[in-house]
Order: structure tokens, then sequence, then C-alpha cells
């Protein structure tokens, strides 16, 4: 398996490669491009108790310095970070010499050439973004046919057969430009998925049936072929160990009642403006729940996925730089703010948290959902903002704060009143918490023996396995 180094898909990479190591036969090498600058991969990397035939493997850092510069966008870069290191990938593959079958990131697709080489026999991606993503990206080379200039000027939402209607305002960023590098790296990537010989997928039938059924019905979304699509989620990050339960937020949550504090984080690597981050904090105060708020340093503008690559997400700054004066001292015993990172499986799964103001990251949106906790949605980058939409209009677990007139801002009173509208005992808070907890019931039970994604995985392994055997013959031949 081939997982690119972010949080974001490193984690369900892990949690997918311990499952398959579970079934009886598998071993697994988890190839891993080795990053000295995110300090959380680290952690995570090196924290792990690793399962009886999963090992993880570090592929030694490659220049990229003469491709890229500060303003290249991650697409571009972490895709250029891929295909520089394909040799040394390769020269991995070969060491793992029975290796059968490839799994790779969405973003490592240039990786697929190399089982062209019999290195490895089936060659499948792994998704650790929704369905919905999917059905996009299986049309989006169709859209880049048919439509004439940008996607941003279309008039209506973006039709996918099977599916629900894509409204232009939720386009996934990569798609925004398409004149700059990032979205031709985005369209190679889309256009590559027939090239497999299957899509798993983070997501389960219970969650996305409409863009499920879309992808498994219609053998051709668009102009090019659907490769077979096996759910296999919902898969989160494992607990941690008992030392990390130690956290700080999680003795704060211990002292807190039942449902009465909001989550409030915008994953590994979202950032808010300055000015923001001001509204922010006064609507936090404003709404007088309890909140525990990870900060990081602002940026110039919101929506930055910069720091996913960078130190930037751990780095340990000072907050009164950049929080109103006072704030600290203000919150007193009702907020907490911790810098950078936190436990947030870990405090979802409190039995304090009774919300989370999230950026919509899918794994966020999972651990949300598994856990059971309604959602104010506030999306930065990538398919966030399709997130959102789904949480809102089609799962109904989500509130969605009003931007103010300029499109850049949400104003600290709409902020205290969606706060307080999912934390207090309101019909709405009330309804979305009921919701996302019939859902999340359903969704528990797609993983365990039996369920829609358990035997989705398993149909994968079986075929596998057969494969693999057919695989051995021929090689004996
Ligand atoms: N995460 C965490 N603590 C933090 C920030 C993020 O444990 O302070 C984890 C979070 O639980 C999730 C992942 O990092 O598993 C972030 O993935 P997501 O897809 O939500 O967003 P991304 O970071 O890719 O934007």
């Amino acid at each position: 398996m081939l997982s690119i180094p972010t949080l974001g898909h490193l984690i369900p990479f892990l949690e997918l490669a311990k499952r398959i190591v579970a079934f009886d036969g598998f071993k697994v090498s988890l190839l891993v491009l080795h990053t000295d600058t995110s300090p959380a991969i680290f952690q995570l990397l090196n924290n792990i108790r690793l399962p009886k035939g999963l090992e993880i493997v570090k592929i030694p850092p490659v220049d990229i310095s003469s491709f890229v510069d500060a303003c290249t966008d991650i697409v571009t870069r972490i895709s250029i970070i891929m295909r520089e290191s394909l040799p040394q990938i390769e020269s991995v593959i070969i060491n793992l010499a029975r290796a059968t079958i490839l799994v790779v990131d969405l973003f490592a697709k240039g990786a697929l050439d190399l089982a062209a080489d019999n290195l490895c026999v089936q060659k499948y991606i792994f998704l650790t973004s929704p369905a919905g993503l999917l059905a996009f990206m299986m049309y989006l080379p169709t859209l880049d046919q048919e439509v004439d200039g940008e996607f941003v000027d279309l008039k209506e939402p973006i039709h996918i057969p099977g599916c629900n209607p894509i409204q232009v305002d939720d386009l996934v960023d990569r798609v925004l430009n398409r004149k700059v590098e990032e979205y031709t790296w985005f369209l190679y990537h889309a256009s590559r998925f027939p090239i497999a010989h299957g899509v798993l997928v983070n997501t389960c039938e219970d969650l996305e049936p409409t863009s499920l059924k879309a992808l498994k019905e219609n053998p051709v979304l668009g102009k090019i072929p659907t490769p077979p699509v096996y759910p296999v989620g919902p898969l989160i990050k494992a607990h941690n160990s008992p030392a990390q339960l130690e956290n700080k937020c999680i003795t704060w949550l211990d002292m807190q009642p039942k449902d009465s504090v909001l989550f409030v984080s915008f994953g590994s690597g979202g950032t808010l403006s300055a000015e923001q981050m001001i509204e922010l904090a006064y609507g936090l105060e404003l709404s007088q729940q309890r909140f525990i708020w990870v900060v990081k340093k602002p940026v110039e503008a919101n929506n930055s996925a910069g720091t996913l690559f960078t130190t930037g997400n751990m780095e340990h700054t000072n907050p009164c730089d950049y929080l109103p004066n006072g704030f600290l001292t203000s919150i007193n015993g009702v907020g907490l703010v911790v810098q950078s990172w936190a436990p947030q499986v870990e405090i979802l799964s409190h039995k304090s948290t009774g919300g989370f103001l999230s950026h919509c990251g899918w794994n966020s949106t999972l651990e949300s959902i598994v856990n059971g906790v309604p959602v104010i949605t506030w999306p930065l980058f990538a398919e966030q903002k399709m997130n959102a939409t789904f949480l809102v209009e089609e799962l109904g677990v989500a509130i969605r704060p009003s931007v103010g007139k300029d499109k850049e801002l949400v104003g600290r009173v709409e902020i205290g009143r969606v706060v307080r509208k999912v934390m207090e005992n309101t019909e709405e808070g009330n309804g979305l918490r009921n919701k996302v907890m019939e859902i999340q019931n359903s969704v528990l039970k797609a993983l365990d023996e039996g369920g829609s994604s358990y035997n989705s995985l398993s149909q994968v392994l079986q075929e596998w396995k057969t494969n693999c055997i057919v695989d051995k013959i021929d090689r004996k031949k």
C-alpha cells in the first residue's frame, strides 16, 4: 500500500492496512514517503503498535526544489513528490519479492504504472475521501471536454448521472481555475481511475447510498469506464494509548457535564485569517457555551491547506499574539484553548462533547458521525464544501453558519447563534443530535462481521487471494 504523507490520508491507510492483516493470510507493507517536517506524522508512525503482518516502510525524501516554489499548491506539490519518488518506490516493491497487490492513494496514481511492469498483478486505489468525490472525479474528464470556460461560471448545478446535483459553490477547489497546474494534475488523477482493477472507498452503503448506487450501476458515468467500487469504511483513527488519554483536554472534559462541550478544530492543516479568528473568539464567548478550541497561527487568508505539509501545523506560538486581549482570562473555566493539536478522536468520543465546529475534512466528518456528534460546518478547502452540504442537506446532522455579505467572514453574532442552537436544549439541536445518533448506529454496523463494508472488504480480499493463487501458478510456469 502506498499513501501520501498527509495525516488525512495516512490515518485511513493505516486503519485499512490493520483490517487487511486481520484477515487470514495477508501481509501488508505500507509505504510512506518519509517527511521530517510534520511532527504529527512522526508521532503517528512512531507511537503505533503494529499488528502482526503489517510493516511500515519509509521512503527517503526526494528533493523537489527545482520543480516547486513557495506558491506551489498542495496537489501539484504532492503529485511531484510522488513522481520523483517512483524509482525508490519501485526498488522497494522489487525487494518485497512476493508483492502481488498494489493499493495506492488518489494522488499516487503514477505508481500504478509500476504494476504494469509485472511487479504486482493487481492494482487498486484507496480513496480516503467520500464516494461523492469519486463520482465527481469519474465525471470530470467529461465535464472537461463538454464545458467551455470555467466551471464556476456555470449557471446550473452539475448533474452527474444518478447522483445528487452539485452546486457550483460547492465544487472541489482544485477545479475552480482550469488554467493552473493544480487543475491539470487533478484532471490527470481523475482520468486514471479506470487503470485500476478496483477502488476501495472510505465510506459505507448507509452513509452514501445515492453516490454508491450511481457508481455501481453505471459502467460509465461520463465518458470513462467506472472500475468496481468497494465501500470499506468508515475507517477512523484508532484510540490512542492510555498515556495520551492523560492529555489536558481529556482531564478537562472529565470535569464537564454530559454533552456540554463544543470541540472547535480545523483539521491538520486548516487555518483562519487573523480577522476571522477574532470573530470566532468573540462568537464563542457570546455563545456562553463550554468549548475546546485548537488554535493555529492565523494566515493571510482563510482556507489554507498550506500547513498540511509543514511544521506550521504543530508550530508553538503564543495565542495571546492573535486572540483578542484578555480572551484567555475571560474564558477561564468555560473554554480551553490548545495549540496546534489535540487528540480529536478521544475528544469526540468523550461523553462531555456535544458538538463539533469542523472544517469537514472527510476523516473529521466520519469521526463525528461514528461518535454521534452534531456538526457546525466550516469548510475551508479541498472537497470540504461538498462534505458540509452532504452533512447539512443529505444527512441532516449539521448546521451551517451564514457567511457575511462580503462572503469572506462569519461574524461573531452568527457564530454565537449557531453554537447556542447546537449546544442548547433547542428543538433544532435535539433534532440534529437524534439524527446523528440514528446514523451512528447504522454506520457502526457496517464494519461488524456481516455488515456491508465488512462484506465488501471480504469480497475484495477473496478476489485478491484467488488472483494470488493464479499468479503463483503463472510464475511457476
Ligand atoms: N486530527 C487530530 N488532532 C488535531 C487535528 C486533526 O487528531 O488537532 C486528526 C483528525 O482526527 C483526523 C485527521 O487528523 O483523523 C484530519 O483529517 P481530516 O480529513 O479531517 O482533515 P485534513 O487534516 O486532511 O484537512
